[in-house]
């Protein structure tokens, strides 16, 4: 993060629409989740068994991965291992210059936000064409994704339907939503019927099988996995599930979690390559990208259980108030709070655990179970500890731990605090202190107490 989240945020905070648009899509996911997940007496046993899955998963990635691998081989595809983003941006460009192809048509896929590639892809001359409607809005904005499931939740339809007419050619649009979703269609469908290369990521990958599954509402997706001779899925190593049977877990609890509803409307799986039906060729780039070393975390690591359902996001009073934009990060919200430090480093995203009230409200929704106020607080451990102490502070704590030493300095210091802290009580309140100015900017301290409880205590 070039800006830090307070300064980005502080930003944010100035945009009154920004938080009108965001308050009013937040609450209606919000109160659409809460619905449709009161339905089922056996949500937490659901949970459960999502935790207990991911867990697993984790306990034994290497393997699964190798599995997934062959399984993959065997139905006629192909796994390509990437590192770090520029390898798997590296293989994806040379798998779409060996078809002579130059436009690809993408799904919607935050692994491959995260990697930069349609930037990547660009510099090579591939035009990459963004098919889900709310990514495509972003494109033609030249903005970045701002929520996990709603990537344009920032814009209202006015705002939307002067970007169509400007950049779509179409100075009569009104902002219908059936008007502008048609206008979307129109552009894309001319896009899916000559498109030779699609690229996907994955919701999930299946061990045993090889078998990638891509959940989506508009149907897009679809078109993208099954028109193209060619299919290239990125996919984060996160996100394998053992077996088939496990994603009757993972395709209950996501359409919940994310849009509130009770199944998705496209759910899409596809094993290898099928003669004369569907891709000719499949690849899969398996992506590193610091994952392994938040696996090695041993707190750190429920994060990687995260199936990018959004809800936390949409209960967490930080992300209502500044968007997604903030955090600097193609994973916003509670779960970026926790991830992209991990994956960028605490040194390059150090500000972004401390963008978390620790109400606890995302763990209560999480339908996997992470933690996210323990990593928070544990990701803040880290930061400070990466962060050497200033001189000052060196000193301050030197001299705390030697009144500390003694009863009597310690009875001293009270003494002193009490009669030293007096000119800067306002209101009953300590509000700022002299060379603690940017720690009493935001809290305010009681002053010391008149007497101490061993004095009233013998007073009685
Ligand atoms: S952390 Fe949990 S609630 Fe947040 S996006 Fe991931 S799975 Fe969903």
């Amino acid at each position: 993060m070039k800006q830090g989240f307070p300064a980005a945020a502080h930003e944010a905070l100035g945009d009154a629409q920004l938080r009108r648009n965001l308050w009013v899509a937040t609450h209606t996911i919000r109160a659409k989740r809460a619905a449709v997940v009161a339905e089922r007496a056996d949500w937490e046993e659901l949970r459960e068994a999502g935790r207990t899955i991911k867990r697993r998963v984790l306990r034994h990635l290497d393997d699964y991965l190798l599995q997934f691998e062959q399984a993959v081989g065997r139905a006629g595809g192909r796994v390509h291992w990437a590192r770090d983003a520029e390898e798997a941006c590296r293989v994806v460009a040379e798998l779409v210059r060996a078809t002579g192809e130059r436009e690809v048509v993408k799904v919607k896929s935050l692994t491959t936000d995260e990697i930069r590639l349609n930037d990547a892809l660009a510099a090579d001359g591939i035009d990459v064409v963004e098919t889900d409607l709310a990514e495509l809005i972003c494109q033609l904005a030249g903005e970045g994704s701002s929520h996990i499931l709603v990537p344009a939740i920032h814009k209202n339809r006015v705002e939307i339907r002067d970007l169509f007419r400007e950049r779509l050619g179409l100075p009569d649009l009104s902002d219908e939503p059936r008007e502008l979703a048609e206008a979307a269609r129109l552009h894309l469908r001319e896009r899916f019927l000559r498109a030779r290369v699609a690229v996907s990521g994955a919701n999930f990958a299946v061990a045993e099988t090889g078998t990638v599954c891509v959940v989506e509402s508009e149907g897009n997706g679809r078109f993208c996995t099954t028109l193209p001779d060619t299919l290239i899925t990125v996919v984060g190593i996160e996100k394998l599930v053992p077996a088939p049977e496990d994603l009757e877990v993972f395709l209950q609890l996501l359409p919940r979690s994310s849009t509130g509803e009770r199944m998705n409307p496209y759910t899409s799986l596809w094993t290898g390559v099928t003669p004369g039906d569907g891709p000719r060729e499949f690849h899969v780039v398996l992506l590193d990208a610091g994952r392994t070393d938040v696996l090695a975390d041993e707190v750190g690591r429920q994060t990687l259980a995260c199936i990018r359902c959004s809800a936390c996001l949409n209960v967490c009073p930080v992300y209502e108030r500044t968007g997604g934009h903030a955090y600097g990060s193609v994973y916003p919200g509670p779960i970026g709070a926790i991830l992209t430090p991990q994956l960028q480093g605490v040194d390059r995203a150090g500000t972004l655990p401390y963008a978390s009230s620790l109400c606890g409200a995302c763990y209560e929704v999480c339908p996997v179970k992470i933690d996210i106020p323990e990593v928070l607080v544990h990701l803040r451990g880290r930061v400070v500890a990466e962060a050497p102490p200033s001189r000052s502070e060196r000193a301050a704590m030197r001299l705390l731990a030697w009144v500390f030493a003694s009863e009597r300095r310690y009875r001293l210091a009270q003494r002193l605090g009490r009669l030293g802290g007096r000119p800067f009580v306002r209101g009953g309140r300590i509000r700022r202190l002299p060379g603690l100015g940017a720690w009493t900017d935001s809290r305010d301290l009681r002053p010391v107490a008149g007497e101490t409880f061993r004095d009233w205590w013998a007073s009685r």
